[in-house]
């Protein structure tokens, strides 16, 4: 009677064997059939060979698929990892997601979460685990996995703890895309970048740190609202450290071409009547005031690797604020990584613009540099 498992209603056919059954009238429970004396009358299973709907229904002419051409994974998927994966999947940008993180129960939880959708996007194969296997053949791999600020802790408050989770997962990372881009994001997150590529040995451009990307969105939309202009026609940039020491370059700050500065000289300075200058404190308090409020950031730094994730899964060459390997530039002497202009594309960070800052932005740079370089040479790496 295995024919008849499932629920069956009246009269309905069912297909096994390449035959159709039909089971007359209204159907009795499972168990009921089972002690039934009608059992020796009712059609047996012809006996022939299983063939599944699949087989019958599908002629495979592959027999051994080609790995994912534009594979991207993400460790960590937690707040900010399950932001990125949002966004990027909504923005349909990889042929095969791979999700990691620590606790097996959180990370297969998130890929059912997310699969569950997937009749209403064009959702690729998701796949997860604990294992460094399943991000096998990345293209890129996004790192979120660490500890995150709690109320009052600063971003270098996380660099100890999270050094040793990065010793333990960026070479099974390595191991099974030896090809991969990286991009860090995990705070403090010009430290980690470093880390991240002293730990993997792979060729600098392809390592990159989230770095400012965030920090210049940020600017922007606090430009835009107080022009009353849309962000994305509010241009500026953040460079330096992602946090506390950014360095905003008011020189650059245009809206159609038209510089700020040639409208107000003192633009950023104490001198400035307007206080401009009060945009970057925003900035910079920016995500203490969400962790405030919210207990974590999310949304905005998935948006914001979701768009470097486009820039370079289609190799677009756009230029993001993003960390990067900074030694012999602006004076800077030590192996820091900080955020700078930078062309990305399949490759990573194909060039670095050497933008023309003012000595005060240049020292203030120089600063955070001896700042990250007196932390860095505190790791036991
Ligand atoms: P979260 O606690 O929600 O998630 C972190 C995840 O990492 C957890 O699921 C945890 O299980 C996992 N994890 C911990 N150790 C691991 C290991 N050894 N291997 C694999 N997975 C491991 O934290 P979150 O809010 O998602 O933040 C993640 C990181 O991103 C933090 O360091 C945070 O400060 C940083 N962050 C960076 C930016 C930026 O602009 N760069 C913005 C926001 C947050």
């Amino acid at each position: 009677m295995r024919w008849f498992v499932g629920v069956l209603g009246a009269g309905r056919k069912v297909a096994r064997g390449g035959v159709a059954l039909s089971c007359p009238g209204p159907v009795p429970s499972s168990r009921r059939v089972v002690s039934s004396p009608m059992r020796a009358a009712w059609p047996r299973a012809p006996v022939s060979k299983m063939v599944s709907v699949k087989a019958q229904l599908m002629e495979k002419l592959i027999k051994e698929e080609s790995p994912p051409q534009n594979k991207v994974s993400i460790i960590g998927a937690g707040s900010v990892g399950m932001a990125c994966a949002i966004t990027i999947l909504i923005r349909e940008l990889t042929d095969e997601l791979a999700l990691v993180d620590a606790d097996e129960n959180i990370v297969k939880g998130q890929m059912m979460d997310l699969q569950h959708g997937s009749p209403f996007i064009n959702m690729p194969k998701i796949v997860s685990g604990t294992d460094y296997r399943v991000t096998a053949n990345s293209k890129l791999i996004i790192i979120t996995a660490g500890l995150r600020q709690k109320k009052g802790q600063s971003r270098l408050d996380l660099v100890f703890g999270n050094v040793e989770i990065f010793r333990s997962m960026i070479p099974s990372i390595v191991q099974y895309s030896p090809n991969c881009i990286l991009l860090v994001v995990t705070n403090p997150v010009d430290i980690m970048t470093y880390v991240a590529w002293k730990f993997s040995s792979l060729n600098i451009h392809r390592v990159i740190g989230s770095g400012c990307n965030l920090d210049t969105a940020r600017f922007r939309l606090l430009i835009g609202e107080k022009m009353g202009i849309h962000s994305r026609s509010c241009y500026g940039w953040v460079l330096g450290e992602h946090g506390d020491s950014s360095v905003p370059v008011w020189t650059g700050v245009n809206i159609a071409g038209a510089s700020l500065k040639d409208f107000n000289l003192d633009i950023g300075t104490s001198k400035d009547t307007e206080q401009w200058g009060n945009l970057h404190k925003k900035v910079v308090a920016s995500a203490y005031e969400v962790i405030k409020l919210k207990g974590y950031t999310s949304w905005a730094i998935g948006l914001s690797v979701a768009d470097m994730t486009g820039t370079i899964m289609k190799n677009l060459r756009k230029v993001h604020s993003v960390s990067t390997m900074i030694k012999g530039l602006y004076g800077i002497k030590e192996e820091v990584f900080l955020s700078v202009p930078c062309v990305l594309g399949k490759d990573g960070i194909s060039d670095i613009l050497k933008v023309n800052l003012n000595p005060e932005e240049e020292a203030l740079l120089r600063k955070s540099g001896a700042t990250l370089w007196e932390t860095q040479q505190q790791l036991k790496l």
